[in-house]
Protein backbone atom coordinates (compact mmCIF):
# COMPACT_ATOMS: atom_id res chain seq x y z
CA UNK A 1 0.00 0.00 0.00
CA UNK A 2 2.97 2.54 0.77
CA UNK A 3 4.24 1.55 -2.53
CA UNK A 4 0.93 2.57 -4.32
CA UNK A 5 1.33 5.51 -2.67
CA UNK A 6 4.49 6.72 -3.59
CA UNK A 7 3.55 5.26 -7.01
CA UNK A 8 0.69 7.54 -6.97
CA UNK A 9 2.90 10.74 -5.82
CA UNK A 10 5.46 10.07 -7.92
CA UNK A 11 2.56 10.71 -10.84
CA UNK A 12 1.24 13.38 -8.83
CA UNK A 13 4.26 14.92 -9.08
CA UNK A 14 4.94 14.58 -12.20
CA UNK A 15 1.45 15.25 -13.78
CA UNK A 16 0.10 18.73 -14.70
CA UNK A 17 -3.29 17.58 -13.00
CA UNK A 18 -5.74 20.26 -13.36
CA UNK A 19 -6.46 19.98 -9.35
CA UNK A 20 -2.92 21.39 -8.83
CA UNK A 21 -3.22 24.84 -10.38
CA UNK A 22 -0.69 26.35 -7.75
CA UNK A 23 2.60 26.85 -9.34
CA UNK A 24 4.38 27.80 -6.11
CA UNK A 25 3.14 24.35 -4.44
CA UNK A 26 5.34 22.45 -7.74
CA UNK A 27 8.03 24.52 -6.37
CA UNK A 28 8.47 23.14 -3.10
CA UNK A 29 9.55 20.04 -3.74
CA UNK A 30 12.95 19.45 -3.37
CA UNK A 31 13.92 23.19 -3.33
CA UNK A 32 16.39 24.55 -0.97
CA UNK A 33 16.39 26.32 2.28
CA UNK A 34 15.68 30.06 1.41
CA UNK A 35 12.68 28.82 -1.45
CA UNK A 36 11.43 27.24 1.38
CA UNK A 37 11.12 30.46 3.57
CA UNK A 38 10.19 32.46 0.26
CA UNK A 39 7.10 29.91 -0.39
CA UNK A 40 5.83 29.55 2.94
CA UNK A 41 6.38 33.46 3.15
CA UNK A 42 4.76 34.06 -0.62
CA UNK A 43 1.18 32.74 0.87
CA UNK A 44 0.89 34.62 4.10
CA UNK A 45 -1.41 37.38 4.75
CA UNK A 46 1.16 39.73 6.16
CA UNK A 47 4.88 39.37 5.78
CA UNK A 48 5.81 41.00 8.98
CA UNK A 49 9.51 40.83 7.49
CA UNK A 50 10.66 40.75 11.08
CA UNK A 51 13.41 39.15 12.98
CA UNK A 52 13.28 38.87 16.63
CA UNK A 53 14.41 36.52 19.65
CA UNK A 54 12.59 34.27 21.83
CA UNK A 55 12.73 30.52 23.84
CA UNK A 56 13.52 28.19 20.96
CA UNK A 57 11.83 25.07 23.02
CA UNK A 58 10.82 23.82 26.27
CA UNK A 59 13.69 22.54 27.22
CA UNK A 60 16.67 25.52 26.79
CA UNK A 61 15.65 29.04 27.46
CA UNK A 62 18.64 29.99 24.67
CA UNK A 63 16.69 32.64 22.08
CA UNK A 64 17.64 33.05 18.37
CA UNK A 65 16.40 35.66 15.56
CA UNK A 66 14.31 34.05 12.90
CA UNK A 67 11.44 35.32 10.26
CA UNK A 68 8.23 35.77 11.43
CA UNK A 69 4.79 35.56 9.54
CA UNK A 70 1.87 35.85 10.63
CA UNK A 71 -0.77 33.35 9.13
CA UNK A 72 -4.54 32.54 9.43
CA UNK A 73 -4.96 28.79 9.91
CA UNK A 74 -1.64 26.24 10.33
CA UNK A 75 -2.85 22.29 10.09
CA UNK A 76 0.20 20.39 11.19
CA UNK A 77 0.23 17.07 9.20
CA UNK A 78 -0.96 15.89 6.22
CA UNK A 79 -2.95 12.29 6.91
CA UNK A 80 -6.18 11.98 5.83
CA UNK A 81 -7.45 14.00 8.89
CA UNK A 82 -5.04 16.98 8.51
CA UNK A 83 -6.52 16.83 4.84
CA UNK A 84 -9.56 16.74 5.47
CA UNK A 85 -9.37 20.11 7.77
CA UNK A 86 -7.72 21.80 5.91
CA UNK A 87 -10.17 21.29 2.76
CA UNK A 88 -13.15 22.12 5.23
CA UNK A 89 -11.00 25.32 6.20
CA UNK A 90 -10.41 26.77 3.01
CA UNK A 91 -14.09 25.87 1.95
CA UNK A 92 -15.38 28.28 4.65
CA UNK A 93 -12.59 30.76 2.89
CA UNK A 94 -9.69 30.67 5.71
CA UNK A 95 -6.55 30.52 4.54
CA UNK A 96 -4.86 27.72 5.35
CA UNK A 97 -0.89 26.34 5.31
CA UNK A 98 -0.78 22.43 5.65
CA UNK A 99 2.77 21.74 7.33
CA UNK A 100 3.97 18.04 6.73
CA UNK A 101 7.09 16.58 7.65
CA UNK A 102 7.14 14.02 4.81
CA UNK A 103 8.10 14.41 1.04
CA UNK A 104 4.30 13.75 0.06
CA UNK A 105 0.73 13.51 1.82
CA UNK A 106 -0.44 10.26 3.45
CA UNK A 107 3.05 8.58 4.22
CA UNK A 108 1.65 8.07 7.68
CA UNK A 109 -1.10 5.69 9.52
CA UNK A 110 -3.14 7.21 6.45
CA UNK A 111 -1.52 4.64 3.95
CA UNK A 112 -0.83 1.78 6.59
CA UNK A 113 -4.79 1.15 7.34
CA UNK A 114 -7.37 -1.43 6.28
CA UNK A 115 -9.52 0.94 3.99
CA UNK A 116 -12.72 -0.17 5.62
CA UNK A 117 -15.39 2.52 5.65
CA UNK A 118 -16.74 0.98 9.12
CA UNK A 119 -20.74 1.22 10.07
CA UNK A 120 -20.10 2.73 13.52
CA UNK A 121 -21.39 -0.53 15.48
CA UNK A 122 -18.00 -0.99 17.90
CA UNK A 123 -17.77 2.30 19.91
CA UNK A 124 -19.51 3.05 22.97
CA UNK A 125 -22.94 5.12 22.18
CA UNK A 126 -22.51 9.28 22.46
CA UNK A 127 -18.81 8.36 21.95
CA UNK A 128 -16.59 10.79 19.98
CA UNK A 129 -15.54 7.32 17.25
CA UNK A 130 -19.43 6.86 17.30
CA UNK A 131 -20.26 9.89 16.58
CA UNK A 132 -17.65 10.76 13.69
CA UNK A 133 -17.83 7.37 12.56
CA UNK A 134 -21.38 7.70 11.35
CA UNK A 135 -21.62 10.66 9.68
CA UNK A 136 -18.49 10.22 8.55
CA UNK A 137 -19.49 7.30 6.96
CA UNK A 138 -22.50 9.26 5.13
CA UNK A 139 -20.25 11.87 4.64
CA UNK A 140 -17.51 9.34 2.65
CA UNK A 141 -19.77 7.39 1.00
CA UNK A 142 -21.35 10.66 -0.48
CA UNK A 143 -18.10 12.39 -1.27
CA UNK A 144 -17.11 9.19 -3.13
CA UNK A 145 -19.94 9.36 -5.18
CA UNK A 146 -19.46 12.58 -6.55
CA UNK A 147 -15.88 12.66 -6.60
CA UNK A 148 -15.49 9.30 -8.70
CA UNK A 149 -13.33 7.81 -5.72
CA UNK A 150 -13.09 4.19 -5.98
CA UNK A 151 -15.16 2.85 -3.55
CA UNK A 152 -17.63 -0.48 -2.85
CA UNK A 153 -20.14 -0.83 -0.24
CA UNK A 154 -19.32 -4.39 0.19
CA UNK A 155 -21.25 -5.47 3.75
CA UNK A 156 -19.62 -7.16 6.56
CA UNK A 157 -20.03 -9.98 8.24
CA UNK A 158 -18.67 -9.95 11.91
CA UNK A 159 -18.57 -13.60 13.15
CA UNK A 160 -19.09 -15.58 16.70
CA UNK A 161 -17.66 -18.87 15.83
CA UNK A 162 -18.08 -20.76 18.94
CA UNK A 163 -21.57 -20.61 20.89
CA UNK A 164 -19.38 -19.09 24.10
CA UNK A 165 -18.93 -15.77 21.68
CA UNK A 166 -22.99 -15.29 21.04
CA UNK A 167 -23.40 -13.24 23.96
CA UNK A 168 -20.28 -10.81 22.63
CA UNK A 169 -22.08 -10.10 19.21
CA UNK A 170 -25.20 -9.61 21.35
CA UNK A 171 -23.34 -6.40 22.91
CA UNK A 172 -21.81 -5.52 19.38
CA UNK A 173 -25.40 -5.06 17.88
CA UNK A 174 -27.00 -3.50 20.24
CA UNK A 175 -24.40 -1.25 20.31
CA UNK A 176 -24.46 -0.42 16.61
CA UNK A 177 -28.11 -0.15 17.07
CA UNK A 178 -27.95 2.69 19.36
CA UNK A 179 -25.22 4.23 17.49
CA UNK A 180 -27.96 4.65 14.57
CA UNK A 181 -26.33 1.88 12.51
CA UNK A 182 -29.34 1.26 10.00
CA UNK A 183 -29.56 -2.41 8.61
CA UNK A 184 -27.91 -4.38 11.01
CA UNK A 185 -29.19 -8.23 11.21
CA UNK A 186 -28.39 -10.85 13.50
CA UNK A 187 -28.04 -14.26 11.10
CA UNK A 188 -28.28 -17.70 12.32
CA UNK A 189 -24.64 -19.23 11.49
CA UNK A 190 -26.11 -21.30 8.79
CA UNK A 191 -27.63 -18.31 6.66
CA UNK A 192 -24.42 -16.58 6.58
CA UNK A 193 -22.86 -19.43 5.57
CA UNK A 194 -25.02 -19.62 2.58
CA UNK A 195 -23.96 -16.30 2.05
CA UNK A 196 -20.23 -16.76 2.01
CA UNK A 197 -19.72 -20.91 1.58
CA UNK A 198 -15.95 -20.38 2.80
CA UNK A 199 -17.31 -19.15 6.05
CA UNK A 200 -17.29 -21.11 9.29
CA UNK A 201 -19.50 -19.42 11.99
CA UNK A 202 -22.16 -20.03 14.25
CA UNK A 203 -23.79 -16.68 14.23
CA UNK A 204 -23.19 -13.41 12.40
CA UNK A 205 -24.54 -9.76 12.32
CA UNK A 206 -24.77 -8.53 9.07
CA UNK A 207 -23.37 -4.98 8.43
CA UNK A 208 -24.97 -3.82 5.06
CA UNK A 209 -23.40 -0.30 5.19
CA UNK A 210 -19.60 -1.12 5.82
CA UNK A 211 -17.07 -1.16 2.49
CA UNK A 212 -13.91 -0.32 1.44
CA UNK A 213 -12.18 3.16 -0.46
CA UNK A 214 -9.57 3.49 -1.88
CA UNK A 215 -7.97 5.94 0.47
CA UNK A 216 -5.18 7.50 -1.73
CA UNK A 217 -7.53 8.96 -4.32
CA UNK A 218 -9.67 9.95 -1.66
CA UNK A 219 -6.47 12.01 -0.06
CA UNK A 220 -5.30 13.10 -3.42
CA UNK A 221 -8.84 14.26 -4.49
CA UNK A 222 -9.03 16.27 -0.91
CA UNK A 223 -6.19 17.71 -0.98
CA UNK A 224 -6.78 19.05 -4.54
CA UNK A 225 -10.41 20.43 -3.61
CA UNK A 226 -8.00 22.14 -0.80
CA UNK A 227 -5.37 23.41 -2.99
CA UNK A 228 -8.31 24.97 -5.39
CA UNK A 229 -9.64 26.59 -2.34
CA UNK A 230 -6.28 28.19 -1.57
CA UNK A 231 -5.29 25.96 0.87
CA UNK A 232 -0.72 25.56 0.48
CA UNK A 233 1.22 22.18 1.34
CA UNK A 234 4.46 22.55 2.52
CA UNK A 235 6.12 18.98 2.47
CA UNK A 236 9.41 18.37 4.20
CA UNK A 237 8.44 21.00 6.53
CA UNK A 238 8.55 19.80 10.56
CA UNK A 239 6.62 21.97 13.22
CA UNK A 240 9.26 21.57 15.94
CA UNK A 241 7.67 23.29 18.48
CA UNK A 242 5.93 26.51 20.00
CA UNK A 243 5.36 29.10 22.45
CA UNK A 244 3.15 32.06 23.39
CA UNK A 245 3.25 35.68 23.29
CA UNK A 246 0.68 36.84 25.32
CA UNK A 247 -2.52 35.47 23.54
CA UNK A 248 -0.76 34.21 20.45
CA UNK A 249 0.76 30.93 19.53
CA UNK A 250 4.06 31.04 18.00
CA UNK A 251 4.60 27.79 15.90
CA UNK A 252 8.21 26.87 15.42
CA UNK A 253 9.09 25.39 11.77
CA UNK A 254 11.96 24.17 10.15
CA UNK A 255 13.05 22.34 7.06
CA UNK A 256 12.88 18.15 8.13
CA UNK A 257 16.21 17.93 6.84
CA UNK A 258 17.93 19.92 9.32
CA UNK A 259 16.21 17.39 11.68
CA UNK A 260 18.24 14.49 10.23
CA UNK A 261 21.61 14.80 12.69
CA UNK A 262 19.56 15.60 15.74
CA UNK A 263 20.38 13.71 18.75
CA UNK A 264 17.52 14.11 20.75
CA UNK A 265 19.49 16.10 23.32
CA UNK A 266 20.70 19.81 22.29
CA UNK A 267 17.79 21.98 21.46
CA UNK A 268 16.33 22.46 17.78
CA UNK A 269 16.35 25.96 16.52
CA UNK A 270 13.99 27.27 13.97
CA UNK A 271 13.93 28.28 10.76
CA UNK A 272 10.69 30.38 10.62
CA UNK A 273 8.39 30.89 13.07
CA UNK A 274 4.95 30.90 12.03
CA UNK A 275 2.16 33.40 14.42
CA UNK A 276 -1.26 31.75 13.44
CA UNK A 277 -4.74 32.71 14.68
CA UNK A 278 -5.81 28.60 14.59
CA UNK A 279 -3.36 25.94 14.96
CA UNK A 280 -4.80 22.19 15.01
CA UNK A 281 -1.72 19.46 16.09
CA UNK A 282 -3.26 16.37 13.58
CA UNK A 283 0.35 14.92 13.68
CA UNK A 284 -1.08 11.31 14.17
CA UNK A 285 1.66 9.34 16.04
CA UNK A 286 3.51 12.46 16.36
CA UNK A 287 0.97 14.41 18.08
CA UNK A 288 1.35 13.85 21.96
CA UNK A 289 4.62 14.60 21.69
CA UNK A 290 4.76 17.75 19.63
CA UNK A 291 2.26 18.75 22.13
CA UNK A 292 4.62 18.16 24.66
CA UNK A 293 7.09 20.35 22.71
CA UNK A 294 4.51 23.97 23.33
CA UNK A 295 5.47 25.82 25.66
CA UNK A 296 2.51 27.54 27.58
CA UNK A 297 0.38 24.08 27.19
CA UNK A 298 0.07 22.18 30.55
CA UNK A 299 1.47 18.43 30.31
CA UNK A 300 -1.22 17.44 32.43
CA UNK A 301 -3.78 18.21 29.83
CA UNK A 302 -1.55 15.99 27.54
CA UNK A 303 -2.44 12.16 27.84
CA UNK A 304 -0.06 9.42 28.06
CA UNK A 305 1.01 7.37 24.33
CA UNK A 306 0.29 4.22 23.38
CA UNK A 307 1.50 2.00 20.45
CA UNK A 308 0.24 -0.82 19.10
CA UNK A 309 1.62 -2.09 15.62
CA UNK A 310 -0.95 -4.00 13.65
CA UNK A 311 0.18 -6.37 10.74
CA UNK A 312 -1.46 -7.47 7.48
CA UNK A 313 -0.57 -10.78 5.68
CA UNK A 314 -2.17 -11.11 2.03
CA UNK A 315 -3.36 -14.09 0.34
CA UNK A 316 -1.61 -15.61 -2.49
CA UNK A 317 -2.22 -18.55 -4.44
CA UNK A 318 -5.68 -17.93 -4.83
CA UNK A 319 -7.31 -16.78 -8.28
CA UNK A 320 -10.38 -15.25 -6.76
CA UNK A 321 -11.10 -14.09 -3.00
CA UNK A 322 -12.90 -17.01 -0.78
CA UNK A 323 -15.17 -13.99 0.03
CA UNK A 324 -17.51 -11.15 -1.32
CA UNK A 325 -18.18 -9.51 2.20
CA UNK A 326 -15.37 -8.33 4.84
CA UNK A 327 -15.52 -11.21 7.94
CA UNK A 328 -14.39 -9.50 10.98
CA UNK A 329 -13.93 -11.99 14.33
CA UNK A 330 -15.18 -10.68 17.37
CA UNK A 331 -12.92 -7.75 18.53
CA UNK A 332 -10.11 -8.53 20.64
CA UNK A 333 -7.71 -6.23 23.45
CA UNK A 334 -6.77 -3.33 21.27
CA UNK A 335 -8.03 -3.70 17.93
CA UNK A 336 -10.72 -5.51 16.20
CA UNK A 337 -9.72 -8.80 15.46
CA UNK A 338 -7.19 -10.57 12.46
CA UNK A 339 -10.25 -9.67 9.89
CA UNK A 340 -10.72 -10.34 6.16
CA UNK A 341 -10.06 -7.53 4.23
CA UNK A 342 -11.37 -6.87 0.70
CA UNK A 343 -9.02 -4.19 -1.72
CA UNK A 344 -10.72 -2.44 -4.96
CA UNK A 345 -7.88 -4.44 -6.88
CA UNK A 346 -9.41 -7.78 -5.34
CA UNK A 347 -6.93 -9.06 -3.04
CA UNK A 348 -7.09 -10.01 0.02
CA UNK A 349 -5.52 -9.43 2.84
CA UNK A 350 -5.90 -10.33 6.53
CA UNK A 351 -4.92 -8.53 10.08
CA UNK A 352 -4.53 -6.54 11.80
CA UNK A 353 -2.85 -8.38 14.70
CA UNK A 354 -2.42 -6.12 17.82
CA UNK A 355 1.41 -6.17 19.16
CA UNK A 356 2.14 -3.37 22.15
CA UNK A 357 5.40 -1.39 21.31
CA UNK A 358 7.12 -0.85 24.21
CA UNK A 359 10.22 2.12 24.91
CA UNK A 360 8.66 4.69 22.43
CA UNK A 361 9.72 8.02 23.73
CA UNK A 362 8.97 11.28 23.40
CA UNK A 363 12.35 11.85 21.36
CA UNK A 364 11.64 8.85 18.89
CA UNK A 365 7.46 9.35 18.41
CA UNK A 366 8.40 13.45 17.47
CA UNK A 367 10.94 12.39 14.98
CA UNK A 368 8.34 9.23 13.71
CA UNK A 369 10.44 6.66 14.21
CA UNK A 370 9.27 3.86 13.58
CA UNK A 371 9.66 0.00 12.89
CA UNK A 372 6.62 -0.67 10.63
CA UNK A 373 8.51 -3.94 9.36
CA UNK A 374 6.58 -7.60 9.39
CA UNK A 375 7.82 -10.83 10.35
CA UNK A 376 7.39 -13.59 8.53
CA UNK A 377 7.21 -15.73 11.69
CA UNK A 378 3.83 -13.79 13.11
CA UNK A 379 2.39 -15.86 10.34
CA UNK A 380 2.27 -19.13 12.50
CA UNK A 381 -0.16 -16.77 14.71
CA UNK A 382 -2.50 -15.74 11.91
CA UNK A 383 -2.73 -19.12 10.53
CA UNK A 384 -5.07 -20.40 13.87
CA UNK A 385 -7.13 -17.08 13.97
CA UNK A 386 -8.59 -17.26 10.50
CA UNK A 387 -8.99 -20.95 10.38
CA UNK A 388 -11.42 -20.43 13.10
CA UNK A 389 -13.74 -18.90 10.23
CA UNK A 390 -12.28 -19.77 7.07
CA UNK A 391 -10.66 -23.52 8.03
CA UNK A 392 -10.01 -24.06 4.31
CA UNK A 393 -6.73 -21.39 4.45
CA UNK A 394 -3.87 -23.56 2.97
CA UNK A 395 -0.60 -23.77 4.68
CA UNK A 396 1.83 -21.52 2.58
CA UNK A 397 -0.60 -19.03 1.56
CA UNK A 398 0.13 -15.76 3.74
CA UNK A 399 2.66 -13.13 2.89
CA UNK A 400 4.26 -10.32 4.48
CA UNK A 401 2.09 -7.75 4.14
CA UNK A 402 2.81 -4.18 5.45
CA UNK A 403 2.33 -2.85 9.14
CA UNK A 404 0.45 0.40 10.25
CA UNK A 405 1.11 1.18 14.37
CA UNK A 406 -2.38 2.68 15.97
CA UNK A 407 -1.82 6.15 18.28
CA UNK A 408 -3.76 4.64 21.19
CA UNK A 409 -3.84 6.35 24.25
CA UNK A 410 -4.77 3.16 26.54
CA UNK A 411 -2.76 0.40 27.15
CA UNK A 412 -2.92 -3.06 27.25
CA UNK A 413 -5.78 -5.11 29.20
CA UNK A 414 -7.29 -1.47 29.39
CA UNK A 415 -10.66 0.21 28.74
CA UNK A 416 -10.47 1.48 25.18
CA UNK A 417 -10.06 5.49 25.38
CA UNK A 418 -11.97 7.96 22.80
CA UNK A 419 -10.80 10.79 20.21
CA UNK A 420 -9.77 13.56 22.10
CA UNK A 421 -10.18 16.80 20.46
CA UNK A 422 -8.95 19.37 22.98
CA UNK A 423 -9.60 23.16 22.08
CA UNK A 424 -8.91 26.03 24.49
CA UNK A 425 -11.68 25.02 26.84
CA UNK A 426 -9.81 22.47 27.83
CA UNK A 427 -6.26 23.87 27.51
CA UNK A 428 -6.60 27.53 27.97
CA UNK A 429 -4.71 28.21 25.02
CA UNK A 430 -6.16 30.27 22.42
CA UNK A 431 -6.27 28.46 18.89
CA UNK A 432 -5.34 25.61 19.53
CA UNK A 433 -6.83 22.32 18.13
CA UNK A 434 -5.24 18.95 19.54
CA UNK A 435 -5.85 16.20 17.82
CA UNK A 436 -5.12 13.02 20.01
CA UNK A 437 -5.59 8.83 19.61
CA UNK A 438 -7.12 9.09 16.23
CA UNK A 439 -7.00 5.64 15.72
CA UNK A 440 -9.72 3.68 13.71
CA UNK A 441 -11.87 4.62 13.01
CA UNK A 442 -10.10 8.05 11.65
CA UNK A 443 -10.23 7.04 8.40
CA UNK A 444 -14.02 6.33 8.25
CA UNK A 445 -14.49 9.55 10.37
CA UNK A 446 -11.92 12.50 8.97
CA UNK A 447 -14.43 14.17 6.74
CA UNK A 448 -16.89 14.48 10.21
CA UNK A 449 -13.92 15.49 12.10
CA UNK A 450 -12.89 18.41 9.60
CA UNK A 451 -16.45 19.72 9.62
CA UNK A 452 -17.00 19.30 13.66
CA UNK A 453 -13.59 21.50 14.01
CA UNK A 454 -14.55 23.79 11.12
CA UNK A 455 -18.16 24.35 12.93
CA UNK A 456 -17.26 24.75 16.41
CA UNK A 457 -13.98 26.60 16.05
CA UNK A 458 -13.82 28.88 14.00
C1 LIG B 1 -3.48 -0.95 11.42
C2 LIG B 1 -4.53 0.11 11.26
C3 LIG B 1 -5.72 -0.15 10.58
C4 LIG B 1 -6.70 0.83 10.45
N1 LIG B 1 -7.82 0.58 9.72
C5 LIG B 1 -8.76 1.55 9.58
C6 LIG B 1 -9.92 1.30 8.80
O1 LIG B 1 -10.06 0.26 8.18
N2 LIG B 1 -10.86 2.27 8.74
C7 LIG B 1 -10.72 3.45 9.39
O2 LIG B 1 -11.65 4.26 9.36
N3 LIG B 1 -9.59 3.74 10.08
C8 LIG B 1 -8.60 2.82 10.17
N4 LIG B 1 -7.46 3.09 10.86
C9 LIG B 1 -7.28 4.42 11.42
C10 LIG B 1 -6.83 5.45 10.38
O3 LIG B 1 -5.85 4.91 9.51
C11 LIG B 1 -6.27 6.68 11.11
O4 LIG B 1 -7.20 7.09 12.08
C12 LIG B 1 -6.02 7.84 10.17
O5 LIG B 1 -5.25 7.47 9.07
C13 LIG B 1 -5.30 8.94 10.96
O6 LIG B 1 -5.01 9.99 10.09
P1 LIG B 1 -4.19 11.25 10.62
O7 LIG B 1 -4.25 12.26 9.57
O8 LIG B 1 -4.70 11.59 11.99
O9 LIG B 1 -2.71 10.68 10.91
P2 LIG B 1 -1.53 10.30 9.90
O10 LIG B 1 -2.00 9.65 8.69
O11 LIG B 1 -0.52 9.56 10.72
O12 LIG B 1 -0.94 11.71 9.50
C14 LIG B 1 -0.15 12.49 10.39
C15 LIG B 1 0.83 13.27 9.54
O13 LIG B 1 1.51 14.20 10.38
C16 LIG B 1 2.83 14.32 9.91
N5 LIG B 1 3.64 14.86 11.01
C17 LIG B 1 3.94 14.24 12.18
N6 LIG B 1 4.64 15.08 12.96
C18 LIG B 1 4.77 16.24 12.28
C19 LIG B 1 5.39 17.49 12.57
N7 LIG B 1 6.00 17.70 13.75
N8 LIG B 1 5.35 18.48 11.64
C20 LIG B 1 4.73 18.28 10.45
N9 LIG B 1 4.12 17.10 10.11
C21 LIG B 1 4.13 16.11 11.03
C22 LIG B 1 3.21 12.89 9.55
O14 LIG B 1 4.29 12.86 8.64
C23 LIG B 1 1.91 12.39 8.92
O15 LIG B 1 1.88 12.55 7.53
C24 LIG B 1 -6.47 2.12 11.02
C25 LIG B 1 -5.27 2.39 11.68
C26 LIG B 1 -4.30 1.41 11.80
C27 LIG B 1 -3.01 1.72 12.50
Amino acid sequence: MLKKTIQTLEQFKSSSSSTRTRDHVHMKWNNPFNNWVRNIRSTTQNDTNTTTSYPVSRETTTSYSVPRERVDCVVIGAGVVGIAVARALALKGREVIVIESAPSFGTGTSSRNSEVVHAGIYYPHHSLKAIFCVKGREMLYEYCAKHDIPHEQTGKLIVATRSSEIPKLSVILNHGIQNGVDGLKMMDGVDAMKMEPELQCVKAILSPLSGIVDSHSLMLSLVGEAENHGATFTYNSTVIGGHMEGNEICLHVSETKSLKEWNGKSSLQPELVLIPKLVVNSAGLSALALAKRFTGLENKVIPPAYYARGCYFTLSNTKASPFRHLIYPIPEDGGLGVHVTLDLNGQVKFGPDVEWIDGVDDISSFQNKFDYSVQANRAEKFYPEIRKYYPNLKDGSLEPGYSGIRPKLSGPCQSPVDFVIQGEDIHGVPGLINLFGIESPGLTSSLAIADFISTKFL
